[in-house]
């Protein structure tokens, strides 16, 4: 029970936008040297942060930030890909988490009854 309530200030590499309710993908510098993109969040290591969004993921690519923030040499094209495969394809979406459930729900609508007596 040793749990520190410490929380690092999350920072997009591209953006540089700190907003906590957004989407942060996690790339963490592993002990071999390597990178890797971190899920959960909990991995040991240096980590650096990147928007779960498409452009700041290509934005990160282009300017190296992640490399700068973890202070390495280059990021494998995997880990690029894994995080392309966790981004959220529509900036719109705000709550890339939950499943977009069906709208189409025309089937509700009381039909229209002309009821007696009723003059406009
Ligand atoms: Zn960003």
């Amino acid at each position: 029970m040793s749990r520190t309530r410490h929380q690092p200030i999350r920072t997009c590499v591209a953006c540089r936008q700190t907003d906590e309710k957004r989407d942060l993908l996690r790339v963490v510098r592993l002990a071999s040297g390597g990178v890797a993109y971190d899920p959960r969040g909990k991995m040991s290591g240096r980590g650096a942060y990147v928007c779960a969004r498409v452009s700041c993921i290509a934005l990160a690519r282009r300017r190296k930030g992640l490399e700068r923030s973890l202070k390495i040499g280059e990021i494998p094209e995997a880990v690029f890909e894994e995080l392309l495969r966790h981004a959220t394809p529509e900036p719109g979406q705000s709550r890339p988490g939950s499943a977009i459930s069906g709208t189409g729900s025309e089937g509700t609508s009381v039909p229209h009854v002309p009821s007696e007596g009723e003059e406009a």
